[in-house]
Formats: structure tokens, sequence, C-alpha cells
């Protein structure tokens, strides 16, 4: 085995021990997955894998999405009347109408900082908000919530000048998350080195950093307005902000430090760094 690809799998082996510790994981034999064939374990709309998002796992048409977020995606915003949930208690699929949802709790959700768990017994729910807060909720309130998720500030994105894009590969996945790059191209960041690498987020991109030691050079980052390549080094970004990419809290890149403050007023965002500033330890309070 060469060297790299003892690497990857390094990577690979350290992001599904951090998943088995995740309160959405469940033993496979207790997940109901309704997709067959090669995509039997697979989100349609991220990649990642059912059942370790299982307890967020929602069902429309043939498709199963890891979360609400993904459901929202996929049906863009059209409520769906045919969905299911899985009972975070029971783990069974119930219809989305009958859930109570609690969202805002302070167990960590799946794509998205405002998590979303369903129960099919409203005691169950209560239950949880005690332990956990969050709010009962149904699932049209849930799914306006998961609708929050997604960026308004696509409008001020207005490039006088064509800009350069990082170009994505369709089926390139971010080698620490699994998830299909190119779905968020707001986020897309590279590692040109003697291989491309893609990632769904500067967070993702420095964790690769870390875990294989690498400086900064040959990195790459999308400034988070004109999409326009940025080499990582010299882009400037907002953390703390209330902007989440598909991974969660993130490092936002701006190709100035006016624009990042700019950017940083406009969602609460606590600071702007610049690429040096950026430490292991910052990278993983996120
Ligand atoms: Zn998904
Ligand atoms: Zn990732």
């Amino acid at each position: 085995m060469q060297r790299r690809e003892f690497l990857i799998l390094g990577l690979v082996f350290t992001s599904s021990y951090a998943y088995a510790q995740m309160f959405q994981t469940v033993p496979e034999a207790n997940a109901t997955l309704i997709q067959s064939g090669k995509d039997k374990y697979a989100c349609p709309n991220c990649g990642m894998h059912l059942v370790k998002f299982y307890k967020t796992s929602h069902t429309h048409e043939n498709h199963q999405y890891c979360s609400i977020h993904c459901l929202y995606e996929a049906t863009q915003g059209v409520i769906p009347k045919d969905a299911k949930v899985v009972d975070t208690i029971t783990l069974e699929l119930i219809d989305v109408n009958k859930a109570f949802y609690v969202v805002g709790s302070k167990v960590r959700g799946t794509m998205t900082r405002t998590s979303s768990y369903a129960f099919g017994n409203e005691k169950d729910a209560l239950m949880f908000v005690s332990d956990n807060g969050g709010k009962v909720m149904n699932f049209a309130e849930a799914y306006a919530v998961a609708a929050e998720d997604f960026p308004q500030d696509f409008s001020k994105s207005n490039p006088v000048a064509p800009v350069t894009k990082i170009e994505v590969p369709k089926d390139a996945k971010c080698p620490i998350c699994g998830m299909f790059v190119a779905k968020y191209p707001q986020w897309v960041a590279l590692y040109d080195g003697e291989k491309k690498f893609y990632f769904d987020g500067v967070k993702d991109m420095m964790k690769y950093a870390y875990a294989r030691k690498l400086s900064g050079d040959k990195f790459y980052v999308s400034d988070y307005y004109k999409l326009a390549k940025l080499e990582a080094t010299k882009a400037f970004y907002v953390i703390g902000s209330n902007v989440y990419g598909p991974m969660g809290s993130e490092l936002i890149p701006f190709a100035s430090q006016e624009e990042a403050q700019s950017f940083a007023r406009d969602h609460n965002g606590q600071k702007v760094i610049a690429f040096d500033e950026i430490t292991e330890a910052l990278v993983k309070s996120l």
C-alpha cells in the first residue's frame, strides 16, 4: 500500500471513530433502510452514511435522507406529504404528520446547527426537552426551521467581473466527512497537491491539513459571496457567525478584511482572523 492511501485510510478511520460517539448512530441491525443496491447506505442529497446519522433520517418517495436539512433541500421548500421520520426512541419510521419534533435542543443535529429529533409519543418528546432543552413542534414548523439553514445571501453575490471558481468534479467526496462537495459551491475548498482533494468547508480542509501536517501553500478556498478561488493563506475568515456550512460552524472565507468585517457585522460574527491565526484547537472547537 502506498503511503498516501494509508494516510487516507487513517483519516477515514478517524472520522468513523468520531461517528461512533454520535447520538444519531445506531447498530445497523436496528436501522430500517428503504433504499437498495449500492445506494442503500447513502443520503442521496449529501452522500452521508444513513446508519451513522440514523436517528435524524427521513424518507420521501423512494429516497432516504440523513436529515430534515437534506429532505428540505431535495424537496426545495415544497412540504412533502408522504414523508416519514425515525422515531428517536423506537427507531421505527413514522409518518411525519404524527411526529413530535424537538427542535433546537443541545443534542447535536445532522447537517445543521439547529438540531431536530422526532418522537412518535408526545411524552417522549417532552422528556427529551426536559433533559436537553429545545421546543416541541410539528413537522411543518420543523421543516420551516430547516429552511433557515440555507443562506439568503446569494442575492448579494453580484460579481462585476467573471470570477475563477474552484471547479469540482461531480463525484468528488470530502476526504474528511464523505460528502459530495459539488453540491456546496459556496463552501468548496481545495488541496492542489500531488493529487487534488476537495472539501465541503474550510473546517474539513484544515482538519486534513493538520492530519497530514501540511502547510497552507497548496490550499484554496472560495470567497463566500463571489465564489472566487482564493489562496487560503491570503483569505480572511469569519468565525462564530450565524451562517452554517454543511458541516455546521465554519471558518467563512473572504478576499478582503473589509468584506469579512461587513459579513461579520451582518451575521453576528465573533471575529475576523487571518490564515495564520487558525489553530488546530480552534478548528476542533467549531
Ligand atoms: Zn444528507
Ligand atoms: Zn467534509
